[in-house]
């Protein structure tokens, strides 16, 4: 009510007190918030000078996001196959794509996804991309208030970039997103290009730029989510802990080490018979879905590029097998009791 009565709808006072508290909460020292998580992506490149002639790898097994982002800025993706027991790049397989890549674009950075609100393996993306000069974009659209090693999500890449979609970890009550950095030259950039490119001065365009910007209502509401964050991914570690100690064995429950705190954004199994569960699930009254059925170097839109003419194995396995389960902070015992008792029977245990 107090930014309706103050009428600062656009870049109000709620949306400089959100970007510090994002900055304190993820030990980083800039946050510039934006339209939504997609944005956040085209930003990050924009803002690295990545464009035509570039070449930029992502997971094939994702949100379409990062790949059409890369596609935005006139640059060429590059599919990455993933790992089966994190459902996260696997940095082995990017150096392999590397060698194999026979487009025309230089390739120039990495997106890697959280997937699911777990870090990717960044310790070994962070010395790959160092010994190939490359920039290292981390898609936080899952993981924001996840960490890795003690380092905060945030931390962990050379970028960012983070989505306030409703159902994402740190949601908020309609489209929103966020970009972090250690560099105050990139913070500068990524202000000046959700603003149409602005230079010192409102009108005074001095690069190509976006209409990118977090409305002050939904800031509003992100300081009071965020203020309750840490408790819900507690909470969500809680349901995490139970289904890993009462689903059926003959199901494969997802696995974090001990270095990786996940923000749980999706509880997701692996079972060879996944339509029949979700099937039998269904007739239970029990929702669940999949993330994702069709990975990115089969869409239609993206299967043309020449860095979806490999071999993607473990991302085909996957989009096979995953089945998210309900997993949100609020779920009481007694339903999720009701969620074992139906995966069990649909496995027939
Ligand atoms: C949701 C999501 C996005 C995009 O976020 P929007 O705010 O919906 O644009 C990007 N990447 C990943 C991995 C996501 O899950």
């Amino acid at each position: 009510m107090s930014v309706v009565d103050v009428g600062a709808f656009i870049l109000g006072p709620e949306v400089a007190r959100l970007e510090e508290q994002l900055a304190a909460h993820a030990d980083v020292a800039h946050a510039v918030t934006c339209g939504n998580g997609t944005d956040a992506l085209q930003l990050a490149l924009m803002g690295l000078g990545i464009g035509p002639g570039d070449a930029v790898f992502v997971p094939t097994f994702t949100f379409v996001a990062p790949a059409e982002a890369v596609v935005l800025v006139g640059a060429e993706p590059i599919f990455v196959d993933v790992r089966a027991d994190t459902f996260n790049l696997d940095p082995e397989d990017l150096l392999t794509a590397a060698a194999e890549y026979r487009g025309s674009g230089r390739p120039c950075a990495v997106i890697a996804v959280d997937l699911f609100g777990l870090p990717a393996d960044y310790a070994r993306l962070r010395s790959i991309t160092a010994d190939c000069g490359w920039s290292l974009i981390a898609d936080a659209a899952q993981s924001f208030g996840a960490s890795l090693g003690g380092t905060a999500v945030g931390g962990l890449a050379d970028v960012t970039t983070t989505s306030f979609f409703p159902s994402k970890p740190l949601g908020c009550y309609g489209d929103g997103g966020a970009l972090l950095t250690e560099s105050s030259s990139l913070d500068g950039l990524f202000r000046s290009l959700r603003a149409h490119g602005k230079g010192s001065q409102k009108y005074d365009n001095v690069r190509i730029g976006m209409n990118s910007r977090l409305d002050t209502l939904q800031a509003a509401i992100l300081l009071e989510k965020l203020a309750i964050l840490e408790n819900e991914i507690v909470a969500r570690q809680n349901i995490a802990d139970r289904y890993g100690a009462c689903l059926p064995t003959d199901v494969v429950v997802p696995e974090v080490t001990a270095a990786a705190q996940s923000a749980w954004a999706q509880y997701t199994i692996r079972t060879n018979r996944r339509d029949d569960v979700a099937a039998s699930m269904r007739a239970d009254g029990v929702e669940s879905a999949v993330y994702y059925p069709l990975p990115l170097h089969r869409s239609r839109a993206y299967a043309a590029f020449p860095g979806s003419n490999r071999a993607f194995p473990v991302a085909e396995r996957l989009a096979g097998e995953v089945l998210s389960l309900p997993s949100h902070s609020y779920l009481t015992d007694d339903e999720q009791a009701m969620v074992v008792r139906s995966v069990a029977s649909a496995i027939g245990t």
